[in-house]
């Protein structure tokens, strides 16, 4: 654990629940995305009483707010700022909450389909370009990551779903693969079934 991550209990007066503060230095981690915190960036201590000690876990003030906005709209609250401290608006901070949830919402279920918003894409499956508005599909495909194996998406023609349903690493599955394509994809249903066609029958 890094010196100053959990800072230790000095016999001084009670330590406030929070503490807002541009961070002194650069050797304390952000507890919600693990990366460090530089120097003079704000930082958000809650405190935490522990079986060693009592000392504050820090995180970056923006990464709290994203993720723990109770505890920023508390210390907010409590004034819980460092001497002479300038912090942005509460507002600002609820904010990134609202768009960090919004991006979360317009993550995409898989599998799905869209019209390809550039002529940049390839399908995976044949390689060959997909043209600009083109439908594709958008199919998961198992990738390892070191020892970690992960569903990336991958653009395939309609026409090439088939074989690409059939590919050992294809991490979507033919049963039921219909019904999700109509569920999670948001263009007309004219639109669906045409792509549908285009993909043939997969079951049975
Ligand atoms: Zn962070
Ligand atoms: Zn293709």
């Amino acid at each position: 654990m890094a010196e100053e991550d959990v800072q230790a209990a000095t016999p001084e007066p009670e330590l406030a629940p929070y503490l807002l503060e541009s961070a002194r230095s650069s050797r304390s981690k952000c507890r919600t995305c693990r990366r460090k915190i530089d120097k003079d960036t704000l930082r958000l201590g809650i405190l935490l009483e522990g079986p060693f000690g009592t000392g504050y876990l820090w995180h970056h003030l923006t990464c709290a707010a994203r993720r723990r906005l109770e505890d920023v709209e508390a210390a907010y609250e409590q004034q819980a700022f460092a001497d002479g401290l300038q912090v942005p608006p509460l507002a600002e901070l609820q904010a990134l909450k609202e768009k960090a949830e919004q991006a979360r919402a317009e993550r995409k279920e898989l599998p799905y389909m869209e019209r390809a918003p550039s002529g940049r894409s390839k399908c995976k499956n044949c390689g060959k370009a997909i043209d600009q508005d083109a439908l594709r599909v958008v199919l998961a495909r198992e990738v390892s990551f070191g020892n970690q194996v992960r569903a990336t998406p991958i653009n395939v023609h309609p026409e090439c779903v088939h074989a690409e349903l059939e590919s050992e690493d294809c991490m979507t599955e033919v049963e039921g693969f219909e019904a999700q394509l109509r569920q999670n994809s948001t263009l007309e249903s004219s639109v669906v079934d045409e792509a549908v066609a285009a993909i043939g029958v997969l079951e049975g």
